[in-house]
């Protein structure tokens, strides 16, 4: 068995274009954008696209996609972090249909452009299959079904029985599941820096090593340079509230992966992992696998405690005891993969707004422009944003900028220490709502007090 500590921590989709120079003099753009990930980089390559005589340049702090675009799971899905339901309270039912079938467009969005661009991120559309493996979480597969019909939406899920789902993944204890074909897969390493060079060759400016140490309106301070710009996107995601202004807008919380050393094929035949599916089960503490183009098994969950403070630290990458239970999870899921080896461990935050609303929008008055608190779901989310941003950028009127997730004012996060207690006993309600429905096999009352304090999410 692998001693998992001895990992570095070290991304599978880890590989680096030769270093971008930093920004060292004093310069002016008509857009700053603040961060190269996903959203910083698919809104430069939309507005690029829009307006070829637009000056854009994009200020990275480390490198392209160093953050959570370099390391998550790769799924590239149409799953809103907030359930449909209560968009629908919030919005009205129309907005909530609108948003699902945006998500599920922007799924084929992405490969559309992947493929016309040639970008090697091995983007597979099969789909999402959420295993229900406990009685409790079948009955969330059927109350998800039952609620995606009542809002007008019967095809976005279907729920399978035991042996249709575990035709599709033989996992332990498959009771049903859930599948959704709006899912796809990729390797989110390839496509950041792919879209990267793409929008370079688009005539935009990546400066690498290049922390912004304060912005406003019209300018981006970093500590030898200052850029000026008519509009300044601030797209950086779990450290945005590592600025000043920002402290209270979201909170980094650390999601963790695991890859394994690729299958061999009568393995992958046996569990049913020959196609490249998106896939988990129904348990409340979320966990996330695909299968690599190389055979590898790429898994990852949640589960480690807030920083106090909201603080983010290479330090708090890999935590081995979190690595040691998502493989308890991968083994417990597959047991014939116990002696598999771990050949990587790595981990990463995301950010989370006091709503779990993702956000995107413009003040035209002050030119400052945002995006994310995708929560773990902005593979997909951070391309519609992208399109969102350049369409109220340069007042392009278009159905999607009337989403909800347009312009959504989150209530800010609460002061310390009321913050780490209520984000650490989230995290506990989650875990313990597990551990609950394992033992009764009924739904959770810890899951369900966890959902009356975030809004039923
Ligand atoms: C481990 C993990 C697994 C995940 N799995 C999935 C998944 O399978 N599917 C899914 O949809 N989502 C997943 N997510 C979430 C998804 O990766 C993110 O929502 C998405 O990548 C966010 O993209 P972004 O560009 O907004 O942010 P990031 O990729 O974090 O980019 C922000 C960039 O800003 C830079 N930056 C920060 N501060 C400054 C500054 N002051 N000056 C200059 N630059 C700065 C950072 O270095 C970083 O490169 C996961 C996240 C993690 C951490």
């Amino acid at each position: 068995m692998t001693i998992l500590e001895d990992l570095p921590n070290l991304p599978y989709w880890s590989a680096r274009d030769p270093a971008r120079a930093p920004l060292d003099r004093d310069s002016s753009v008509d857009i700053a954008i603040i961060g190269a990930g996903f959203t910083g980089l698919w809104a430069a390559f939309y507005l690029a696209q829009a307006d070829p005589t637009l000056r854009i340049a994009i200020i990275e702090r480390d490198h392209v996609g160093f953050g959570a675009s370099g390391r998550n799971g790769g799924w590239t899905s149409s799953i809103f972090p907030v359930s449909l339901d209560h968009v629908a309270k919030q919005y009205g039912r129309a907005a909530a249909v609108h948003l699902q079938l945006e998500m599920n467009e922007t799924v084929d969005e992405i490969g559309r452009v992947i493929a016309a661009e040639g970008i090697d991120a091995q983007y597979v559309k099969h789909g999402f299959l959420s295993l229900a493996r406990s009685r409790a979480q079948l009955a969330r597969a059927r109350a998800m079904v039952g609620s995606s019909s009542a809002l007008g939406l019967p095809e976005q899920w279907r729920l399978l029985g035991a042996g249709q789902a575990a035709d599709m993944i033989d996992a332990s204890g498959v009771l049903g599941g859930l599948f959704t074909p709006h899912c796809a897969v990729v390797h989110p390493g390839n496509l950041v820096r792919g879209l990267a060079r793409i929008v370079e060759r688009m005539g935009v400016a990546i400066y690498e090593g290049t922390p912004a140490t304060s912005f406003g309106a019209g300018e981006v301070v970093a500590p030898n340079a200052r850029l000026d710009a008519k509009i300044v996107l601030r797209a950086t995601e779990a450290f945005t509230c590592q600025f000043k202004t920002c402290r209270r807008l979201t909170v980094p919380i650390y999601s963790f992966v695991l890859a394994t050393e690729p299958l061999p094929i009568a393995t992958r035949e046996r569990l049913g992992l020959t196609r490249r599916l998106a896939f988990n089960d129904l348990r409340h503490l979320r966990i996330y696998a695909q299968l690599a183009a190389d055979g590898r098994l790429i898994f990852g969950g949640r589960g480690a405690p807030y920083h106090f403070g909201s603080k983010i630290s290479p330090r708090y990458d890999v935590p081995g005891r979190i690595h040691a239970k998502i493989r308890h999870s991968m083994v417990e899921m597959f047991p014939s993969l116990r002696d598999l080896r771990i050949t990587h461990r790595w981990g990463g935050a995301l950010a989370v707004a006091r709503d779990w609303y993702p956000a995107v929008g413009f003040d035209r008055d002050s030119g400052i422009a945002w995006a994310g608190q995708y929560v773990g779901d902005g593979v997909a989310t951070s391309n519609l944003a992208g399109r969102i941003l350049r369409n109220l950028i340069l007042g392009r009127d278009e159905p999607i900028n009337l989403l909800p997730i347009v312009n959504h004012k989150s209530p800010q996060w609460e002061i310390e220490p009321m913050r780490w207690a209520g984000v650490n006993a989230g995290i506990a309600l989650a875990a313990m709502g597990d551990a609950e429905e394992r033992f009764t096999g009924r739904p959770s009352q810890c899951a369900r007090m966890l959902e009356s304090i975030t809004g039923g999410h």
